[in-house]
């Protein structure tokens, strides 16, 4: 019999959460007796009509947002960045430039890479510094009224970075460009009052804070001429056509509340449990560096790079131990391509490709991490033993 996933310990919740079984409970009767469509006049159509809306008061409040009006109910990020950027370039289609960070999701990346190629967007592209600190100056000279959109997220999916989002809508809003953020990671894990800042369109997806795949939310602030990608029905407004997803809306409502009343177990236990994890392997492990630990950073993420190993190894003999982490970069099939975000950081070139990703949820505990810090550090220094690219001290060892 192979070994269930629930057996594992789960350390990879930034690729994506379990379900809380509350949420799950809220959702179930959409599936079932509450079938009806929101648009529907009758009973039915009305029970359904109340949950999207009282899911959409529920995300308001995460989100500190002014009105439930400025809540776009979509798919996730992905859709969420997409439909930000496009709608700003239609805004203003005199402004044909983009602003992003080098360690954007390739949510918007792909979709400005795209953009550059095809439609002959100019894209700037801000670096980072070795911390993953965004370059300011770099951002402030990009600046101009030829910006139609900044997208910049406001935490890193691969490192946990946190960047100022506030302060950088701030910049915009002085040369007229609209501001999106990914929050993606942020939603849920951190504290997030729209209403006192300047930022225009902010995405989120349910399913990074221990709700449903498939479902999310862009915020678009009411002054936003927003224009929708996908065209049809008046559904949310006439800003993302398209019978509602009903069961997944009211799983994203329920989920965000439970996140909000989870930051104080965020920011206190998780971290605590993140920090024993990170410092354990550290104290253990030579040759080992945590990326972005001199930033602010999420409470719940640590990306360690070992010096020497492939994090692919690591992260299959990881699961085999029962432990389920990620490589530190989002490495496409067949590709060894070594993670964006970690050359953005001038990792050097020893430890690029043996990042590995620790991310953490409020559904793990101490034994959890008891567990990983028995097995990791064993595991990196079996790896190290058989490494092409040699051992920390003596001569490089052959792959058998
Ligand atoms: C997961 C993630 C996304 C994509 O969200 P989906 O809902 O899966 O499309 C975008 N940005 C960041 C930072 C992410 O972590």
């Amino acid at each position: 019999m192979t070994m269930s996933a629930n057996s594992h310990v789960y350390l990879d919740a930034n690729a994506t959460t379990a379900l809380d079984p509350r949420v799950l409970e809220a959702m179930l009767p959409y599936f079932t007796q509450q079938f009806g469509n929101p648009s529907s006049k009758h009973g039915g159509g009305e029970a359904a009509a109340n949950a999207v809306r009282r899911a959409r008061a529920q995300v308001q409040k995460l989100l500190g947002a002014d009105k439930p009006t400025e809540i776009v109910f979509n798919s996730g990020g992905t859709e969420g960045a997409n439909a930000a950027i496009l709608a700003a370039l239609e805004a203003a289609p005199r402004r044909r430039e983009i602003i992003i960070s080098a360690v954007e999701h390739p949510a918007v990346l792909a979709l400005c890479a795209y953009l550059e190629k095809h439609k002959g967007i100019r894209i700037h592209v801000i670096p980072v510094d070795r911390h993953g600190w965004l370059d300011i100056d770099a951002y402030r000279r990009a600046l101009s009224d030829r910006v139609a959109v900044v997208s910049i997220m406001w935490a890193n999916n691969e490192t946990g970075v946190i960047f100022p989002v506030p302060e950088l809508a701030e910049l915009a809003k002085e040369v007229g460009a609209l501001f999106h953020s990914d929050a993606v990671q942020a939603a849920g894990k951190l504290p997030i009052d729209l209403k006192a800042t300047e930022i225009d369109m902010l995405s989120l997806s349910a399913h990074k804070f221990h709700g449903p795949k498939g479902v999310g939310a862009l915020y678009v602030r009411d002054s936003v001429r927003f224009k929708p990608q996908i065209r049809g029905g008046h559904q949310e407004r006439g800003r993302r056509a398209g019978t509602e997803n009903v069961p997944g809306i009211v799983g994203l409502g329920a989920a965000a509340e439970l996140a909000a009343a989870h930051f104080d177990d965020e920011q206190t236990r998780v971290r605590t449990l993140r920090d024993r994890l990170e410092r354990g392997i550290l104290d253990q492990v030579g040759h080992a560096v945590a990326l972005g630990a001199a930033a602010e950073r999420l409470p719940n993420t640590s990306t360690i790079a070992f010096s020497f190993i492939e994090a692919e190894a690591a992260v299959m003999l990881l699961d085999r131990a029962g432990i389920a982490v990620s490589m530190g970069s989002a490495c496409s099939a067949g590709s060894f391509e070594p993670s964006h975000v970690l050359v953005a950081m001038k990792v050097p070139e020893a430890a690029l490709r043996g990042a590995v990703r620790f991310s953490l949820s409020r559904h793990n505990s101490d034994a959890d991490i008891d567990r990983a810090l028995a097995a990791v550090p064993g595991i990196v220094a079996k790896l190290r033993a058989i490494s092409p690219f040699g051992a920390e001290e003596g001569a490089p060892v052959a792959l058998g």
